[in-house]
């Protein structure tokens, strides 16, 4: 029992991390791991598409996450983030967005009829850029995996690139899986205020988000999206975003405006 407790202070000690925002997490999954799932998940899904092949669409999201990336390595130089983004274009009529490990991006074709400007768009895509850079993939598995699972993986975790087929395995973690699940209220909130500094850095004008927020609550529908899917509620959500917008627009005032029209 000693030991246990010991190991399990080491592990968390080992493990505890901070977010960009300064919050403390837990996230012990390796990250080679997270992002071989990551890239697993989205090939998977761009090969059962359909994905949208229009140039205009897939050119101005491309655009816009390009710029928000750019602000994001300049907002948060501190944070480890992926070298290279990948964005998909899903033809789908939900008005939804989503990240994977390892700077995967995908939007669905329905946003695009829910987000009314660049400046909306990049308000979600900001928010998905916050979900990778925050780690929440890898905070959230590690919490579904729980501490004993943790400490296979400290067992796991001294071979190195190796230990990671059995690892996987061992766990039974199928690449969608754990991925595909909600985000809690905490991360929400926590890429909600990140997209916001992030667009604004990119130059778009932060008070967009809102009005974002605004036409993805009158949209509803019986498929929740990612953002609605675990609250938090629209309206305090929209709330925590007003707060910070004097700090956004601040950061906007110095920002290049966003070329992506
Ligand atoms: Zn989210």
């Amino acid at each position: 029992m000693r030991l246990f407790l010991l190991v399990t202070a080491i592990l968390l000690l080992a493990g505890c991390d901070q977010t960009p925002t300064g919050r403390q997490q837990l996230a012990l999954v390796p990250e080679a791991l997270m992002s071989r799932m990551g890239a697993d998940a989205f090939e998977q899904m761009r090969q059962q598409g359909p994905v949208v092949t229009e140039s205009a669409i897939n050119r101005q999201v491309e655009c816009i996450a390009r710029e928000l990336v750019a602000a994001a390595r300049r907002h948060y130089p501190q944070v480890d983030m992926p070298d290279e983004w990948e964005v998909a274009v899903f033809d789908r009529s939900s008005p939804n967005a989503f990240a994977l490990p390892g700077g995967r991006i995908g939007v669905h074709a329905g946003l695009l009829r829910v987000a009314e400007s660049p400046s909306q768009l990049a308000a979600v895509i900001g928010h998905e850029i916050g979900h990778v850079l925050a780690d929440h993939g890898n905070e959230r598995m590690t919490q579904q995996l729980g501490i004993k699972s943790a400490l296979l993986l400290v067992g796991l975790l001294g071979e190195g690139e190796l230990a990671q087929e059995p690892l996987q395995r061992a766990l039974g973690i199928g690449a969608r899986l754990g991925i595909a699940l909600p985000f809690s209220r905490t991360h929400e909130e926590e890429a909600d205020l990140m997209g916001l500094m992030i667009m604004a850095e990119a130059g778009f004008d932060p008070a967009q988000s809102v009005a974002l927020w605004r036409n993805m609550a009158a949209v509803g529908g019986d498929q929740p999206p990612e953002f609605l899917s675990t609250h938090p509620a629209h309206e305090s959500r929209i709330g925590q975003l007003k707060e910070y917008l004097p700090e956004a627009q601040g950061i906007r005032e110095t920002a290049v405006p966003s070329s992506c029209s």
